[in-house]
């Protein structure tokens, strides 16, 4: 591997699934710890990103404009010259991402060295945590200046457990104590990017839990988990060896507000930027829409006086100044095949808001047109929820195995359809939604395009007639995994397809449901099938299956559920000769639903993975 890709750089290599950043230092390098912890796909130039919204060229250049110089000359107030964080801040839609990813570009292209790290709440699970943000900073960090390879690696070597530190210990020890450590003079001023901050998860479910247990407290929220982002950012700021500025970018959550207009460490942030009437986005959103169109002009060969400046006027009226709504009638015109550009046009026009007049009333009738526009839109809904491996009104529950990259597309097919083309069918009127890789790519993932379409699903007011809620999402799923320990697998694939499914499918983590519908009554034989594969690949998968089924029964009785699958499950686990719980945890197991089985039920050939 690195005999053949030694002077590789910035690409990534798909059917290995991995991402190679730069050549990897030498084995027995602390710095190859380093690269492991790392979010590759995080870094604004990464290949997971490619698809990643810049700004229209000649758009949004005055907001640009401004960040970029903040970066370079700081504060104009003389006053705020030594401040070093700044908050760009703006509702959904606004074009937050594509503005930073535009200012990481400019960075590169003048030579300023830039940090970043773009949290996504759709994309790989790095992405969505704070675990890896340390790491991947210190990386880059010392990617810009060398010098602090050698104190990065020390403290590596010091601190063998330090990965699995609160982000003050990593920063301390991965990016200020090394700084500390570099003359002064080879620190060049440089910029570090955070971008979408309230994409940030919750740091809950990882280890074998996929989600919290019923009746548990939850001892985190989000809220936390980016405050603890923020604080540690604002404290790197503070350190005078701490040489870049810093520019963080969310929506305006409270979290957000309430940070950054602390009085208490007000002093200590350049006012922010707030993506408003002040930067004109009419203006830019204007400026889009016009390149658009004439470049779907060119390629359909229409006269120039399409569209007439009222049907433009009417659009940008339309968009209350969100970007993502332009971007969506643009994709949903160039990608839909249900009519010519002219005629798809009229449709958008035709789409009014049922009720409401808030900014977003006209996106959410535009969602709702498309969504309707599939053939049905409501197992559409539920594709779109299982494609994220979530389910609505339940934040903290993965499908997902939560250490997995993104599964591809074409396993997230196999998982969901009842036959062989049902994901064109269901998805095929969606292009404009989401990114949907051909069916013949087995690596690349699904990619909603925004943020806002799960906002939009998550709110039975905002679907109306679409609404998809938390029973039906469930149901689909188990109706899905029934059907699928029915069979035995997927009898109709092929081989290779179906060993790299199985890995995939007996890690999945089923939601809790208290009842299945009577046509979900597993067989005897289906639940063996299950068990004795998953034992096979997935303790996670055993163990969260063996504390579901239970939730539901009485004190002095299982149900008929409980019982098969329990009996199953143990029953492999003993003859694979794994740890099994005793018969004094299960009788306390009936009085205390919530007790932990990581340690009692457990492979004793340790972890497959
Ligand atoms: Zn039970």
């Amino acid at each position: 591997m690195t005999s053949i890709l030694n002077e590789a750089h910035d690409f990534s290599v798909h059917e290995l699934y991995l991402n190679v950043i730069n050549p990897p230092p030498p084995i027995g390098d602390p710095l190859n710890n380093l690269a492991v912890q790392i979010a590759p796909g995080a870094l604004h130039d990464s290949a997971e990103r490619c698809d990643a919204p810049k700004c229209h060229p000649e758009t949004r250049v005055a907001v640009q404009g401004e960040i970029y110089s903040w970066i370079v000359h700081g504060d104009s107030d003389p006053a705020q010259k030594m401040v070093k964080i700044k908050w760009v801040t703006g509702p959904a839609g606004t074009g937050k991402s594509a503005i930073m990813g535009s200012v990481a570009d400019t960075c590169k292209r003048d030579g300023v060295p830039a940090v970043t790290f773009f949290f996504s709440a759709s994309a790989s699970p790095d992405r969505r945590r704070k675990t890896a943000f340390i790491p991947t900073l210190a990386y880059q960090l010392a990617e810009h200046l060398p010098a602090l390879k050698d104190p990065v690696a020390q403290a590596i070597r010091d601190k063998p457990l330090l990965f699995t530190k609160n982000l003050r210990v990593q920063m301390e020890a991965l990016i200020l104590t090394p700084l500390r450590q570099v003359a002064v003079e080879s620190k060049q001023p440089g910029v570090v990017l955070v971008n979408g901050v309230d994409e940030c998860e919750v740091e809950q479910y990882v280890g074998s839990q996929a989600s919290p247990r019923a009746g548990e407290s939850i001892e985190r929220t989000k809220d936390e988990d980016q405050l603890e982002i923020l604080e540690v950012l604002r404290e790197a700021a503070l350190d005078p060896a701490f040489p870049f500025r810093i520019v963080i970018a969310s929506r305006p959550e409270r979290v957000f507000r309430e940070f950054f207009s602390n009085e208490g460490h007000k002093s200590s942030f350049a006012p922010p930027l707030i993506l408003d009437e002040k930067y004109k986005p009419n203006a830019d959103i204007a400026l889009f829409l016009k390149a658009k169109f004439s470049e779907i002009r060119r390629r359909y060969n229409l006269g120039p006086s399409w569209p007439s400046p009222e049907i433009l006027a009417t659009l940008l009226n339309q968009a209350s100044g969100q970007f993502i709504y332009a971007a969506t009638i643009i994709r949903y015109i160039t990608t839909s095949r249900h009519g010519s550009p002219h005629a798809l046009l009229d449709q958008v026009l035709k789409v009014k808001p049922s009720s409401g007049t808030n900014p977003f009333s006209h996106l959410d009738a535009f969602y709702i047109h498309i969504l309707q526009s599939a053939p049905s839109p409501t197992l559409a809904v539920k594709w779109l929820w299982s494609i994220k491996g979530e389910i609505p009104k339940t934040p903290y529950y993965r499908l997902f195995h939560p250490m997995s990259t993104v599964p591809p597309a074409f396993l997230v097919n196999l998982l969901l359809q009842t036959d062989d083309g049902d994901a064109e069918y269901v998805l095929g009127d969606l292009h404009s939604l989401i990114n949907i890789p051909p069916s013949d790519n087995l690596v690349t993932p699904y990619r909603p395009y925004h943020k806002s379409l799960y906002d939009f699903l998550s709110s039975e007011d905002h679907c109306g007639p679409i609404y998809v809620g938390y029973m039906q999402c469930t149901e689909f799923l188990w109706g899905r995994f029934f059907d699928i320990c029915m069979h035995k697998g997927l009898p109709a694939c092929r081989p290779l397809d179906q060993q790299k499914f199985l890995r995939f499918f007996f890690d999945l983590a089923m939601p809790g449901i208290p009842r299945l519908p009577s046509r979900l009554n597993f067989a005897p034989s289906s639940v063996d099938w299950w068990a004795s594969g998953c034992v096979s690949h997935s303790e996670d998968g055993i163990r969260s299956m063996f504390y579901d089924v239970h939730l539901e029964c009485l004190w002095y009785r299982c149900s008929p559920t409980c019982k098969l699958w329990r009996n199953s499950i143990l029953r492999h686990c003993k003859k694979a000769d794994w740890e099994v719980p005793s018969q004094m945890w299960l009788l306390r197991n009936r009085f205390d639903k919530f007790l932990d089985a990581d340690n009692v039920l457990r492979s004793t050939q340790g972890k497959y993975r």
